[in-house]
């Protein structure tokens, strides 16, 4: 880590990663240091993975200016990346004339922030497009899409890997110390890394990062949200996000229901605030609450559907008693850390404006300094195959080629030997049972890993070199085997 780098990005969620790529498009020296083993550990891979059309928030802030820009050339990066995507629509449906009187200006809202195709719909409509979804009427918003938050994340980093950005793993910043000459000497857990320009992309972190880079101001609140997951089984009876009307109070959107590229179906999320910015626990309480909730717009929940829970948190900038949203923060202070960008409270909608923020922090460093363009930046990157998408001949052609194909590890979701070991092998690799997960879909089916967790463990301790012991779940110290039983 003795090197000098030009630009040095702290974290390695969709934001910083979409950030170390478009620096990539110039001549600039660029490493990203994450606090976890893996990219997409934290909130990019604990969402609703929408990407949301930009109603929701305030005409005029930066919250809807990004949102609807990354909604709208989505498509140019899902091209380029390679990214799995539908561009579902989305339903909010309403039961009341109050509703009706909210969805109005909703639609309003999103109409002065640029969006075109939002209109109240009838029953009719909604029967049409989601038969088995509740509701009265509601307000149809055509260009929501659903996507993969993992490959969008894997396909970023990956991409700017490829185009020479350096990635550190485990190396949490401690500390960041300027000198007289302006260079940065951030601290982390494996070394120091020297640096020309910081830009933090901490999500959950961010007020920490920005209080060592003498920029004390903010305090993150976490706001657990807290899902189910639904087995396949009765996917194809929501094939579009249906969310409630959203509660203008509190500035939450409701327990939602939205359908996953993959089939599944997730409820949720819950809106508590809590003390730790890494507690992901599940709660009886919200998960029960859930469940009532998601039937006033899903009728067809029920417990046997359901396969997993999971939660993510949103890194709140207002404290619980105001609530709702706070712009996101990106910001120059040069009076106190030139040569910074500096994020915080990037929450919802952030997936949907990855792209347009990392855009801003390349147009704050620009205005300090000139950049030039790199000619052989290659905007293009392919995701792994994946073998259950295939037709029967190309799976058979694919067999040949690798009789890795022929051996199914993960019978609920058809991953094979094959897909495993390319998500250990491929650019930036799994290390951990979780990044097998996100990358290939191994465990993520009805059994949950009951079948192939173990088979999985194994490949991945051979590839590796590692013993059972060092075999991690996660995240630092979630071991999965703890020594010989016989
Ligand atoms: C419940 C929920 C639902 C959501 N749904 C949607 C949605 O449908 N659509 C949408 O557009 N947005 C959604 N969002 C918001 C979106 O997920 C986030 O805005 C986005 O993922 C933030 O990305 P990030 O890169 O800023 O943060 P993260 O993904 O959290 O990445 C930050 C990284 O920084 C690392 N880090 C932290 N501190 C340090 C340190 N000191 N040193 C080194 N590394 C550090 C972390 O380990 C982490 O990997 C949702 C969020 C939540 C919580």
């Amino acid at each position: 880590m003795a090197h000098l780098y030009d630009v040095l990005v702290i974290g390695a969620g969709v934001v910083g990663c979409s950030a170390a790529r478009e620096l990539s498009k110039y001549q600039l020296k660029i490493a990203v240091v994450e606090k976890g083993p893996d990219v997409c550990m934290e909130t990019s891979s604990r969402n609703s993975a929408v990407l949301h059309a930009g109603y929701n928030n305030k005409p005029g802030t930066r919250m809807a200016k990004y949102c609807v820009e990354g909604n709208s050339t989505f498509d140019q990066i899902a091209a380029e990346l390679d990214i799995p995507y539908k561009r579902t629509g989305k339903l909010v449906v309403g039961y009341t004339e109050d509703d009706r009187a909210k969805l109005e200006s909703l639609k309003a809202q999103g109409e002065k922030n640029g969006i075109v195709g939002i209109e109240i719909v009838d029953r009719a409509f909604i029967d049409e497009k989601a038969p088995h979804v509740g509701g009265n009427f509601a307000m149809w918003s055509p260009t929501t899409a659903i996507l993969s938050p993992f490959q969008f994340t894997y396909g970023m980093a990956e991409n700017a890997a490829d185009n020479g950005v350096e990635f550190y793993f485990d190396s949490e910043v401690t500390a960041i110390e300027r000198d007289e000459e302006g260079i940065y000497t951030v601290k982390t857990a494996s070394g120091e890394i020297r640096t020309r320009w910081v830009v933090n992309c901490a999500g959950l972190g961010s007020d920490k990062v920005s209080a060592m880079l003498g920029i004390d101001e903010y305090t993150l609140y976490p706001c657990r949200g807290e899902y189910y997951i639904l087995d396949k089984r009765i996917g194809d009876m929501l094939p579009l996000p249906a969310y409630p009307v959203p509660n203008i109070k509190t500035g939450g959107l409701g327990i939602h229901l939205t359908p996953t590229l993959d089939g599944n179906i997730m409820v949720g999320p819950s809106t508590e605030y809590i003390d730790e910015n890494d507690n992901y626990a599940a709660t009886k309480g919200i998960m029960d609450m859930l469940i009532d909730d998601g039937s006033r717009i899903f009728p067809y929940l029920k417990k046997e559907y359901f396969i997993r829970n999971f939660a993510g948190i949103r890194p709140k900038l207002n404290p619980p008693s105001i609530g709702g949203f706070h712009d996101f923060v990106i910001e120059r202070r040069d009076e106190i850390a030139p040569h910074a960008v500096n994020l915080v409270g990037i929450e919802s909608p952030g997936l949907t404006s990855a792209v347009p923020i990392s855009k801003e922090i390349v147009r704050l460093i620009s205005e300090v300094e000139e950049l030039k363009e790199n000619p052989d930046f290659n905007p293009i990157r392919k995701r792994m195959v994946t073998f259950r998408d295939k037709s029967h001949e190309e799976q058979a052609k694919l067999i040949e080629e690798n009789p890795d194909y022929g051996e199914v590890i993960c019978r609920c979701e058809t991953i094979t030997k094959a897909e495993v070991l390319a998500a250990i092998r491929g650019p930036l690799g799994a290390k951990t049972m979780t990044g097998v997960k996100y990358r290939c879909r191994a465990m993520m089916g009805r059994c949950q890993g009951g079948y192939c967790q173990t088979r999985i463990a194994e490949i991945l301790m051979e590839e590796k070199g590692i013993k059972p012991e060092e075999l991690i779940y996660e995240r630092r110290g979630s071991y999965i085997f703890t020594g010989e039983v016989r």
